[in-house]
């Protein structure tokens, strides 16, 4: 089944009801939404557009992004979601591995036609207010027939290694994951909303499934992206608001919160639920932002190549306080979601048993069905149906899985295997940091040396003196950082990861 039939659903059993906003504006009702999209997959249908055909979106979060993905859908296109902050290089290779035939852009992020297109459309202009005029009858414009294996959203990786692979996502993983999201991260009805902050190419854009299957309203903020005092204001008028947001965007919130002296009660008036994921969230700040905001938070992880999908920590395991392992519980990723299994293993695919640390597995309905027109790679992460994540973490006896870091960011010093992750955690504690980064540097004597990369919180000093005595006091000697480098800032990917490819070039650049 095509995800194009959840809004056909809604358009003809409720019409009336509100759809999009564009800030706090009505921008569609779901009648509207489905009108629109039914005159645009007429188009592409005209224009020569095949079922199984690839059109790029290259966009800020826009209300428009909504209609033309499931105009795409409704005409069985594929969707190739481009992240706005890549470089136009970066954006002409993906046109030309996915070959994709047209592009939906913003001006903002594509000023200049991009090369190997048949053609660009500005979401903002008269040209796409004609493609977009609504269908007169759209019964009259069939839904094109795919079948629940056929790909409906080809995700390029970030590619930090190489060049990026292109993740086939089909109708039946978005699907699983839609329904998913009901049993594992929050009940939604047609009363409620979700804000789009992050960028909708990823898996914030994902959540429109879930929230299209409830048939509740979606929001695009004005501004495209995050503002936390937007965010807040629009919660307060369409809200509550459920939300995706990196632990990064999540602490921005916070923040915010906190410095505009909102209570618990205030955040619950604009947020119902704030979904984290996509980085590691520490445990202090996980700490300090149910204190702040009380109990709206899930967490998931997943990756691209199983999105959204992987396990999830509730709302009532973030609010166990009380439990004996409480500490470990949220420093945990959560349980598996319900559609998938998850394993730990070792290099060959062998389940390790309780406790022990190796590599993440994953194996269910929301696992991609490949990487596009890339065989061998395809075949090195998908072995016997489970999916090898790279993530490196062990599960305890009750199903908990603690992601350590992924294996390129261990450091190994001495001789040691140290995960960035626990020292950062510790790093977190310490009176008046506000962010960490921890790496390893080339060292001659050590292989490499733990450095940490610190943010202060605004206006206070730190000294690395106050950091390492922080640190002796909680980590074994050996896993404290050699060097701390005080920073105004950690460099981040436009999903709010630290990238920390980026920190170790510094370091190498440094030492030359
Ligand atoms: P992407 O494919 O860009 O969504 O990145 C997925 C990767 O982000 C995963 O393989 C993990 O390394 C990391 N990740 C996702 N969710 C979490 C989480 N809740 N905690 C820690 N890391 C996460």
């Amino acid at each position: 089944m095509s995800l194009a039939h959840l809004l056909v659903r809604h358009a003809l059993a409720a019409p009336e009801r509100p759809a999009i906003h564009h800030g706090a504006e009505l921008h569609a009702t779901y009648g509207q939404w489905a009108a629109r999209s039914a005159g645009l997959a007429q188009h592409l249908h005209d224009a020569g557009l095949h079922p199984g055909d690839r059109v790029l979106l290259y966009m800020r979060n826009h209300p428009r992004y909504l209609e033309v993905l499931w105009a795409a859908w409704w005409a069985g296109l594929v969707v190739v979601p481009v992240n706005a902050k890549l470089h136009t290089k970066e954006v002409e290779w993906i046109v030309d591995n996915a070959q994709a035939r047209w592009a939906f852009v913003t001006a903002d992020v594509a000023p200049a036609p991009l090369a190997g297109l048949e053609r660009q459309v500005d979401v903002e202009s008269p040209a796409a207010d004609a493609l977009l005029a609504p269908a007169e009858d759209m019964s009259a414009v069939p839904v094109a027939e795919r079948a629940a294996g056929d790909t409906a959203w080809l995700f390029y990786t970030s590619g930090t290694t190489g060049r990026p692979k292109g993740v086939m996502i089909t109708h039946r993983n978005l699907m699983t994951m839609g329904m998913t999201y009901f049993v594992d991260v929050d009940n939604i009805s047609a009363a409620d909303a979700i804000v789009y902050g992050a960028p909708m190419s990823h898996g914030a854009g994902l959540y429109a499934i879930p929230h299209l299957m409830a048939g509740a309203r979606h929001v695009v903020p004005l501004s495209g992206g995050v503002d936390p005092a937007e965010l807040f204001a629009l919660g307060r008028a369409l809200g509550p608001l459920s939300t995706f947001a990196a632990p990064t965007i999540v602490k921005r919130l916070v923040d915010h919160a906190e410095e505009t002296g909102l209570t618990p009660a205030d955040a619950a008036s604009a947020f119902k639920t704030i979904v984290y994921g996509g980085a590691p969230m520490y445990v202090a700040d996980i700490r300090r932002a149910l204190r702040v905001m009380g109990p709206r938070f899930v967490q998931i992880y997943g990756q691209g190549e199983t999105p959204m999908v992987g396990t999830a920590l509730s709302r009532r395991h973030l609010a166990d306080t009380g439990h004996p392992r409480y500490l470990e519980r949220i420093a945990s990723v959560g349980v598996a979601q319900t559609a998938v299994r998850i394993r730990v293993a070792d290099e060959q695919g062998r389940e390790l048993p309780v406790g022990e640390i190796g590599e993440v597995l994953v194996k269910g309905d929301s696992v991609m069905a490949g990487y596009w027109r890339n065989e061998q790679a395809s075949a090195a992460a998908i072995r016997d149906g489970w999916l090898f994540t790279g993530d490196v973490g062990c599960l305890d006896a009750d199903g908990f899985l603690t992601l350590k870091d992924r294996s390129k960011d261990l450091i190994i010093s001495g001789g040691s295997n140290i995960y960035p992750r626990e020292v950062e955690e510790v790093l977190l504690t310490c009176a008046g940091v506000a962010e960490a980064a921890v790496v390893g540097a080339p060292d001659p004597e050590w292989g490499e040396a733990v450095v940490a990369f610190v943010v202060p919180v605004a206006g206070t000093q730190l000294t690395e003196a106050a950091l390492d005595r922080h640190c002796l006091e909680q980590i074994a000697r050996f896993k404290r950082p050699k060097r701390y480098l005080i920073v105004s800032q950690l460099p981040k990917n436009n999903y709010g990861k630290v990238l920390k490819t980026a920190l170790r070039e510094q370091l190498a650049a440094q030492s030359v």
